[in-house]
């Protein structure tokens, strides 16, 4: 059987220059944080050093809107975007990222009673997540996304349904699920107000809706530029996550904070719109956040690489722990090439590959054993234990470092 491969565009409208709040409609937007030409893709896979250097670019402006709290990249083009198979977001493989998950799927069967239920997943991946939920609860699954894999988790089959393609074009099939979920899903997405509209539409109305976003509060307090990808349209607060749903015809049942604060999750239901939490009143927050980040990025910015390049002047082996979009990001904001030599990561479907846009190797944890690093950049702390630990098991006590610990 052929499996047909996604080729369109859901989001046309999405282009640079947007002079609107993509989650309101308001047209005072604030222009505060720029970064140009940066990788469209941090996460795909790169078979050579050439093909990474090479990778598309495009820009990123960064606005907030005073209305509604919610930041985008006005110069997002979802166009340049591709997901397919070699798109590898999976997180899966961290031991600490899976017991979260777990977590969640636990609160969605023991807190919200999903047992025997059919759930919906937009934007499913590979389907890690979704599995888990249906093996807790004894559901079963529609994954939706264009970079599905079906046949990657063997457990899958006869319990989760992928369709390869974006959930715009089958919407139709929304009101079968008892739970509509999707997970680091909405942040890649433009049109926030059009997608949250168009689930909430084609949902039933007794059925649970259950999302997480990364949350831009972090980013903004840390100065976390490492955590800003051109794939990130959309940055959300719990508040203008909140205002977002209840203009759409959510009720908000729980909005809080998950993973170090790293996570927002947002779980609702179809109804009339119920008054915001205390912890989504965070407009006045966020006015003083906005123009701190703009002002201390630039500090954060220098710091890091007089840091790294002086190390390098030293003549020490410095190596970044993580692959991922973090690590992308991280290296293209700062401009280093031969600073840092390679990324190591414990996905071994990223070891081999080469990073978009720097074209810094990807290693696993077992090659450091002979390369002995004189420092690791981790490049989420929440991860510092589990990798201490991995190095120590090797030999390797390197200097370790976690880039946004404080
Ligand atoms: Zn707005």
């Amino acid at each position: 059987m052929s499996i047909p491969q996604p080729q369109t565009n859901p989001y046309p409208q999405a282009k640079p220059g947007a002079k609107h709040c993509r989650a309101c409609g308001h047209t005072e937007l604030e222009p505060f944080y720029r970064a140009p030409n940066i990788p469209i893709h941090c996460i795909r896979l790169i078979a050579t050093r050439e093909e990474a250097l090479a990778v598309p670019r495009g820009d990123l402006e960064l606005a907030y809107c005073p209305s509604c709290g919610f930041i985008q990249n006005t110069e997002f083009d979802f166009a340049l975007l591709s997901y397919d198979e070699n798109y590898e977001e999976t997180q899966g493989f961290s031991p600490t990222f899976g017991k979260f998950a777990k977590e969640l799927a636990r609160k969605l069967v023991e807190g919200y009673g999903v047992r025997g239920q059919k759930l919906l997943e937009i934007g499913c991946g590979k389907g890690e997540f979704l599995l888990e939920v249906c093996k807790q609860g004894g559901n079963t699954g529609l994954g939706m996304d264009p970079a599905a894999v079906p046949g990657r988790l063997p457990e899958a089959q006869g319990v989760i349904e992928y369709v390869i393609d974006w959930y715009e074009n089958h919407t139709g099939r929304t009101p079968e699920a008892d739970v509509v979920m999707h997970r680091h899903t909405l942040e890649h997405i433009p049109e926030v107000a059009q997608f949250v509209r168009t689930v909430r539409t084609h949902m039933r109305s007794d059925a649970l809706y259950f999302m997480e976003v990364p949350d831009v509060r972090r980013i903004l307090e840390e100065c976390a530029f490492w955590d800003i990808f051109y794939e990130h349209a959309s940055y959300f607060t719990q508040g203008s996550l909140g205002r977002l749903h209840r203009r759409a015809g959510f009720r908000v049942l729980e909005n809080v904070r998950a993973y170090n604060d790293q996570y927002i999750l947002l779980y609702a239901r179809p109804g009339g719109p119920n008054a915001l939490l205390p912890e989504e009143d965070d407009l006045e927050l966020l006015n003083t956040l906005v123009p701190q980040f703009k002002q201390a990025v630039v500090q954060e910015i220098a710091r890091w690489q007089g840091l790294i390049r002086g190390w390098h002047a030293e003549g020490k082996k410095v190596v970044i722990w993580g692959a991922g979009s973090k690590g992308v990001s991280f290296l293209t904001t700062l401009g280093l090439q031969d600073e840092i030599e390679y990324a190591v990561d414990i996905n071994p479907y990223k070891q081999g590959f080469y990073m978009p846009a720097t074209g810094h190797k990807v290693v696993g944890p077992d090659f450091l054993e002979a390369y002995r690093p004189d420092v690791v950049l981790v490049m989420n702390p929440i991860y510092l234990p589990e990798i201490g630990k991995m190095l120590a098991e090797r030999g390797l006590h390197p200097e370790m470092l976690g880039v946004g610990a404080r």
